[in-house]
């Protein structure tokens, strides 16, 4: 699986860590790299379940792209079976659920940068601060919140120990305990003197030792392998325009994990390691702040193979004030460049959003002033600050989502042979984006055809 070894003449920056003379050819000539599908399945269903679930007279929001349409939605075993409008007489086997033309059912929400081993703490050093056993149990915790939340998919983007993800993912399957469908992470890896958080990062310098450490995380049975290639304004002196992979690193990674079926996800701020993702392949950008006019030609050339998150909840409340409890004031926060950040960032989301780049909500939910359990305010973020219609963040956060966890034709829609991962919400979404932000407004919560919530209409 060679990646582009030669310089072409067609770049214009320089930008340093070996990308001098790379360009878009050096994109266009990319392999074509789909990663294998990951285990998405869960035994979750119990023997008193009921065999169908009918939803009548409810709102679709189907996330083919179509309006909000009146029908009902019939759901047997682990799959959806009917929608829109259709007859059916339910049996003794059937769970009836009425919206009374009041509710909204849609897919489950995807958060595209999932830590589920964070454990809201006030400090980035606290995140390892846990004995192991107390450590799974939170992870457990944030597991059962994002499905607590409506949240029926997470991409994992790092654990702040080697299996606390896997492990919490084999919870999942086995149907020990709820959690959404969960693509898991190992810890970041890293070069010496580039880990934000040197307690859940891996060292490893030059391409050998990247092969070495992505092999190990793969031999552990991970999905995703993290890069954490650049600083960040939150750290007191390693900032996010610093970038701290070269060219070669980058690619012996990417090699390693895709010679093996696996995602390359990467902490990517400086305008460098978004270029350095887009010319070896990383399947998704996290952050992707500053990059420049080249590098989002180049992301353009690649918009049908990669995804970006921005996860921009983490510096926006750093910037706001949310931070000041734990010691960062916004005065702080503006000097250190994430007020910068944050504009910046926003002007590049909505130029990705004109040029069809697949840009997705979620993530860095698990610190203190960005704890568990407000995920939803990324879809708010997209109307509010990136240009979207609240219709497009609702497929960014659905549709998408299915895409990115590689299961495009059974996750992140209301349609026929889709899994049954479903959120009767009150109200419509699209006329008020933020009902996602209270879990009383989450009426019914299907995973896998299994009820996890259901509030009775009295
Ligand atoms: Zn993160």
């Amino acid at each position: 699986m060679a990646i582009t070894t030669s310089p072409s003449t067609t770049s214009k920056g320089a930008l340093g860590h070996g990308l001098d003379g790379y360009g878009i050819d050096n994109v266009r000539a990319l392999p074509h790299y789909t990663p294998t599908p990951a285990d998405i399945t869960i035994s979750n269903r119990l023997p008193n379940d009921k065999k169908k679930i009918l939803f009548k007279n409810v709102n679709v929001f189907d996330s083919t792209g179509a309006d909000i349409y009146p029908g009902d939605v019939l759901i047997e075993n682990e799959h959806i079976q009917k929608v829109g409008k259709f007859e059916f007489t339910p049996d003794a086997d059937t769970l009836v659920i009425d919206g009374h033309g009041k509710k909204t059912l849609m897919s489950g929400l995807i958060d595209a940068h999932t830590h589920l081993s964070w454990n809201d703490s006030p400090t980035l050093d606290g995140l390892t601060s846990l004995p192991i056993e107390e450590h799974v149990l939170h992870t457990a915790r944030s597991a059962r919140t994002y499905l607590d939340c409506g949240y029926t998919m997470c991409f994992g983007a790092a654990s702040a120990q080697p299996r606390l993800d896997l492990v919490i993912k084999q919870a999942i399957k086995t149907g020990m305990i709820p959690g959404p469908r969960t693509l898991s992470s190992c810890q970041e890896i890293t070069t010496t003197g580039g880990a934000i958080i040197p307690s859940i990062s891996k060292m490893a310098d030059g391409a050998d030792a990247m092969r070495q450490a992505v092999r190990e995380f793969i031999s552990l049975g991970i999905d995703n392998i993290k890069l954490s290639m650049t600083g960040d304004y939150v750290h007191e002196t390693m900032g996010a325009e610093e970038t701290y992979y070269t060219l070669n690193e980058t690619r012996a990674a990417v090699e390693e994990a895709h010679g093996r079926g696996k995602r390359v996800c990467a902490h990517a701020r400086s305008a460098a390691s978004v270029r350095l993702c887009a010319l070896t392949g990383v399947d998704v950008i996290y952050h992707a702040s500053f990059a420049d006019d080249e590098t989002m030609d180049m992301l353009e050339e690649l918009k049908d193979r990669i995804f970006v998150a921005p996860a921009i909840n983490f510096p926006l409340e750093s910037c706001n004030g949310g931070a000041i409890p734990f010691g960062l004031t916004p005065d702080m926060a503006a000097k250190r460049g994430l007020v910068r950040e944050v504009d910046v960032a926003c002007k590049a989301m909505k130029e990705m959003h004109k040029r069809g780049i697949r840009v997705l909500p979620g993530g860095d939910y698990g610190f203190a002033w960005a704890p568990h359990g407000t995920y939803a305010r990324d879809l708010a973020h997209f109307v509010d600050l990136f240009g979207y219609t609240p219709k497009e963040s609702l497929l960014a956060a659905t549709a998408l989502g299915g895409e990115m966890m590689g299961y495009p034709d059974v996750l992140g829609r209301v349609q026929p042979g889709y899994y049954a991962d479903v959120i009767l919400v009150d109200g419509n979404p699209l006329e008020d984006i933020t009902v996602f932000q209270e879990t009383s407004n989450l009426h019914t919560i299907v995973i896998n055809g299994h009820v996890h919530k259901n509030v009775t209409i009295g």
